[in-house]
């Protein structure tokens, strides 16, 4: 079991980047994408508020993964974004981490090293999972993403709150068909 490890704070990220931005209720301010990146392990203290524009973009990209509703789909827009980002992996130590890869090119800046690590921890997910982990939540009314990086990866809400009120929705609905039935 490797998705449980480290390698899937890109996939945090990238769910937090999208929802912060693309979302109805989201915050895309500098401060707000600032935070993203501290609350998921990055270089937070590199954000600079000229980098806010290439996260905003960055984080439209990602959604178009997330509502792909085929495999072959996800496939090809994870392989367009590859090929649209610079890569350069090697091997790095900092900060006490211990060792781990880094994707991007040792010079790069902020914007392409978080670029280049949250695809390929989304494209180590779809290798392991296929599209049964991520997804736009399953609420009728929500349009937020979610990632189940945890063992059973069950889930297909963005929170407990969607799942909640989904499911109460859900069972008010059996019990009226089985009352007007
Ligand atoms: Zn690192
Ligand atoms: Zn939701």
């Amino acid at each position: 079991m490797r998705i449980t490890g480290y390698q899937s704070h890109g996939v945090a990220a990238s769910v937090a980047l999208v929802n912060a931005v693309t979302c109805d209720e989201g915050d895309d301010s500098p401060e707000a994408l600032r935070a993203v990146l501290r609350d998921n392990g990055f270089f937070w203290q590199d954000f600079e508020d000229a980098h806010a524009d290439a996260f905003r973009s960055w984080a439209w990209s990602l959604r178009r993964f997330f509502e792909a509703g085929e495999l072959t789909q996800a496939v090809a827009v994870l392989n367009e974004l590859m090929l649209e980002t610079p890569m350069h992996p090697h091997l790095s130590e900092h900060g006490g981490l211990g060792l781990h890869m880094h994707y991007a090119p040792p010079s790069a800046r902020l914007p392409l090293r978080f670029r280049a690590t949250t695809l390929m921890h989304i494209s180590t997910m779809v290798c392991e999972h296929g599209l049964a982990r991520s997804g736009v939540c399953a609420a009728p009314d929500c349009d937020r993403v979610y990632a189940d990086t945890s063992r059973a990866g069950r889930r297909r809400f963005c929170s407990e709150t969607c799942a909640n009120r989904t499911n109460v929705a859900a069972f008010r609905a059996r019990r009226r068909a089985r009352r007007d039935g």
